[in-house]
This record gives C-alpha cells, sequence and structure tokens, in this order.
C-alpha cells in the first residue's frame, strides 16, 4: 500500500522479476491477482491490488487476505495523505506493517525524514527503539529488496503464522471474472488445507467441481496448499472480490449451506439500508460492543483535531471511542468501505459524501451523519454510546399483598388468597415474598384471578388468588410484593 506514484507497482515488479527462474524470464507470467516469491525463509505470496481501497473492500466482505502491510512511502517525498490512509487502514485490520522507504536511489532521498514523519503516525523504526521494521530499497535498481523480503520474513515468524497443509481447503477469492471460451474464471489464495483439482468447492453462493488449476506461472495445478495463489475454473456462478471459499465433501450438506448464503445475502440486503442511530443504539447494545469506532472527515483540519480530542475524550471506562480515520475532504467511498470494514459511524463535519460515496453507504448499512456544529457532533456521538452500554433495569414497585390463606390446588399448586393492601398486583410482573420482614423468594407472578376470572390487575382494597411461578410454600401472613423491571437508557 501507499501513496499514488511512491513505487507500488514497480516494487512488486522488481521482487517478481528477481524471483523469476532465469529459464522462464520472458516466460508466461499469468496475471492472477497474486505472486508467490520464493525466499530462503520460505515462500511470500504478494497480493497483485495495491492499495488500501482493495484491501478494505476484502474486508468489507469478511476477507482478511493480508498478514502483513507492506507500505511504500518514496524517499523524495515523504507522508502524503494516502499514506496516512494506508496506514489507518492496515491498522483498523490489525495487520502489522513493514516500511518500505522507496526511491532511495534518488538524489532528493531523505530516508531518516521518511521515519521521523512516520514516527509521527505511530510508526517508530525499530532502528530508534520501536517496533516497526524500516527497509530503504530502490525498485529501479533492485537494491534493498532482498533485505525487504527477509523483513517481511522475520515479521512473519514473529507472528507465527502456521496452517494446516492436510485439511480441506479454505480461503479467500482474490477477484473473478467471467471468460467466453472458459467460463468463471476464479483466481483465489488458498490459506487452510490443500485445494485439489476434482474438489467440490463453494465460493460465495456459487457450488461446482474445480475443473482446472492453474498457478502464477501458469503451470497446471493438481494440488494448491496454504498461501498458494491459483486460478481456479469449474464454478457455475460468479464470485466476488473478498468472497470466502471452501471445499465441501457432501454436496447435499452443501447446497443447504448454499440456501442459506442466499437467504442471509438477501436478508442483509435488507437490512442494510436505511440504518438511523436508533438502530444503531439497539445493534450495539445487542451485541455486546465496547468500542465505537469512527471516521472523521471534515472542511478544514482544524476542526478535525478539535472533533478528534473531543471525541475521544468521550471515552468511558466501558465504552472506547476510537478514531479509525480522519481526513480533509468529501467523504469518499473508501471511507465508506473502512467504516464497513471496521463497523464504524462516519462523522462528517460540514462535509457530505462525495460521488457515489452516499449510495455506497446506504448499500453497505454505513451511517453517515453530517453536522456543522461540533456540539451537535459531541452530543449525538454521546447518545450513541449510552447505546453502547448494557439496558439498565430499574425496579418500579407496583403494591402489596397479604397473604390471608393459602390453598393447595391439585394443578395450580398453592394459590394465595390475598388481599391487596396498596398499590395494585399485577399479572405478568414480578414478585417478591417477604416473611416477618425477610425476603424469603423472589421471581414472577404465575396467575392472577378474582373469584374466578383471570384479570390482569388487582388494586388495593380488593382479594385475589395469586399463584407464583414455581414457589408453594406460601404462608400465611407472607407479604408478597409487586413490581415491575423498567428499562432505562443507561448514562455514562
Ligand atoms: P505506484 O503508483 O505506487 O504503483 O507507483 P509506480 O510503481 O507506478 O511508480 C511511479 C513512478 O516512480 C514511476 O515513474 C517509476 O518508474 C518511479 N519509481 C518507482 N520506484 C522507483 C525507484 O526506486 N527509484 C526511482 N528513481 N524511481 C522509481
Amino acid at each position: 500500500m501507499g501513496h499514488v506514484d511512491h513505487g507500488k507497482t514497480s516494487l512488486l515488479d522488481r521482487i517478481r522479476k528477481a524471483n523469476v527462474a532465469a529459464g522462464e524470464a520472458g516466460g508466461i507470467t499469468q496475471h492472477i491477482g497474486a505472486y508467490r516469491v520464493d525466499t530462503t525463509k520460505g515462500p511470500i505470496v504478494f497480493l497483485d491490488t495495491p492499495g488500501h481501497e482493495a484491501f478494505t473492500a476484502m474486508r468489507a466482505r469478511g476477507a482478511q487476505a493480508t498478514d502483513v502491510v507492506v507500505l511504500v512511502v518514496a524517499a523524495d517525498d515523504g507522508v502524503m495523505p494516502q499514506t496516512r490512509e494506508a496506514v489507518n487502514h492496515a491498522r483498523a485490520a490489525g495487520v502489522p506493517i513493514i516500511v518500505a522507504v522507496n526511491k532511495i536511489d534518488k538524489p532528493g532521498a531523505r530516508p531518516d525524514q521518511i521515519r521521523q514523519e512516520l514516527s509521527g503516525l505511530g510508526l517508530q523504526p525499530e532502528e530508534w527503539g520501536g517496533q516497526t521494521l524500516f527497509v530503504n530499497v530502490s525498485a529501479l535498481t533492485g537494491v534493498g529488496v532482498e533485505q525487504l523480503l527477509e523483513s517481511i520474513a522475520l515479521q512473519t515468524e514473529v507472528m507465527e503464522l502456521r496452517a494446516k497443509p492436510d485439511a480441506p481447503a479454505e480461503g479467500v477469492v482474490l477477484e473473478a471474472y467471467l471468460d467466453k471460451g472458459r467460463g468463471v474464471v476464479a483466481n483465489v489464495l488458498v490459506q487452510k488445507g490443500t485445494l485439489n483439482q476434482g474438489d467440490l468447492l463453494l465460493a460465495g453462493v456459487g457450488l461446482g467441481r474445480i475443473r482446472a488449476m492453474t498457478d502464477d506461472r501458469g503451470r497446471r495445478m493438481k494440488n494448491a496448499g496454504p498461501s498458494m495463489p491459483v486460478e481456479v475454473l469449474g464454478l457455475p456462478d460468479l464470485p466476488m472480490a473478498g468472497d470466502q471459499f471452501f471445499v465441501v465433501g457432501d454436496q447435499k450438506k452443501a447446497m443447504e449451506l448454499v440456501d442459506a448464503r442466499k437467504k442471509a445475502a438477501a436478508a442483509k440486503a435488507k437490512t442494510t439500508s436505511a440504518k438511523g442511530l436508533e438502530d444503531l443504539y439497539k445493534m450495539m447494545a445487542a451485541g455486546e460492543v465496547q468500542e465505537l469506532n469512527l471516521v472523521i472527515k471534515s472542511d478544514v483540519a482544524g476542526s478535525v483535531e478539535a472533533l478528534v480530542k473531543a471525541l475521544t475524550e468521550l471515552s468511558t471506562a466501558k465504552v472506547k471511542v476510537n478514531v479509525i480515520h480522519t481526513g480533509v475532504g468529501g467523504i469518499t467511498e473508501n471511507d465508506v468501505m473502512l467504516a464497513s470494514a471496521s463497523k464504524a459511524i462516519i462523522i462528517g463535519f460540514n462535509v457530505r459524501p462525495a460521488g457515489q460515496a452516499g449510495a455506497v453507504a446506504k448499500s453497505e448499512g454505513v451511517e453517515v451523519r453530517s453536522y456543522s456544529v461540533i456540539y451537535e457532533a459531541l452530543d449525538d456521538v454521546k447518545k450513541a454510546m449510552q447505546g453502547l452500554l448494557a439496558p439498565v433495569y430499574k425496579q418500579k414497585e407496583l403494591g402489596k399483598a397479604e397473604v390471608r390463606k393459602v390453598f393447595v390446588l391439585p394443578k395450580a399448586g398453592a394459590v394465595a388468597g390475598s388481599y391487596v393492601l396498596e398499590g395494585s398486583v399485577k399479572r405478568g410482573g414480578k414478585a417478591r415474598v417477604v416473611r416477618d420482614s425477610v425476603l424469603v423468594w423472589e421471581g414472577a407472578i404465575a396467575s392472577l384471578r378474582r373469584i374466578k376470572d383471570d384479570v390482569r390487575e388487582v388494586t388495593a382494597g380488593f382479594e385475589c388468588g395469586i399463584t407464583l411461578d414455581g414457589f408453594n410454600d406460601l404462608h400465611e401472613l407472607d407479604i408478597i410484593e409487586c413490581y415491575e423491571l423498567e428499562q432505562v437508557a443507561a448514562q455514562l
């Protein structure tokens, strides 16, 4: 990832060329969305979709195809808007970043300056006591490329990435298209297990048997193990980039799964539109979310800073406010996809969605809130956070009844012939049994009768028959206290 023209494509090309064996040079290299590169530390697969846009679009579909992000920054330029965006997108995904300081061959290269600037974004170079690996490279001359590959290997060693080759394959669709002669062509990355020709593959909502597989050098493959990118033929339906795939054993089970997925997709299409802040409260409260992710866009840098500061200060012990990305300018499709992938709300201060961003937000179910007064933005977020907190219930006392006589009926069990002393007793209400001022039981009222009829409520001064849900040990002169639980909005 990285800013435009900082050398992502050139670096990928350089890595690929350096790795093609002499005999293969000039031979066909298939474009299949990823390159597999052999290093002394083992193979590394580079996704050939340089840019945080594709990365985040995939993540929004639920796929994390990347273990490490290589951030390319031109040494003669510096941290640019898309550099910052890339950092935020990688960070939101929780993927570690390795920095390739590119164009080191250029006379104006200032690699230390780049380190300085990125430190400001929280990427402290390891050589300065931080956590991030920085490598000076030149895609033009090839300087440092070997070291970059080593750093990637080093980083992944620390992460202990492991996959079982001897299991049914799982992975992610990198891209897919319809070819006139060959039908659906899906370029996939195997993440777990081994994919075999003839396997029954479920990708997106499509199920089909693998007819043929080809690797990134155009070689026919019978099997593809973990981290292999391959081109797959044989799927009947076009999957989407970011769709996860699985190998399934049983056609019937798989069809059930396809049906369930189709239904889920249809349901999602219905529910993702027109999501209000109200829905958000409920959703978040139900999901026991403890974090509120925000993307903040504004017309001027000053108000971005003010908003970030004020909003993050709203964090409490229970809910943490994370500002995952900020920027100056209209709300873009990228912002929306990042929000979608990170379940974030977008706050626009004096800015609106640009181009297709509004439509994409709607289809992705991302909430975009526009404000022109900082206080209003703060107030709404505060409310959203109240939705984040688990609902709080308050007991509302309804009334008291005294047990005057206990009847035991064969079916109903113990019935408390009672007299309502104050307030009222309600069917469906909660009850406490108090004997000599000591609480002996707490539960719910099972039934409530006046004479022979079931009733909803009996008020003070009347007699009634009460049965309690699961409690028969009633005594004369017990007090039955009736109350209700009321949900109140949680206060911060
Ligand atoms: P991308 O937009 O990030 O994919 O950038 P490109 O790979 O297209 O590179 C942008 C420009 O920078 C091209 O003109 C490249 O030739 C040039 N470039 C890329 N890497 C280097 C490098 O290491 N040294 C020099 N001098 N130029 C480079």
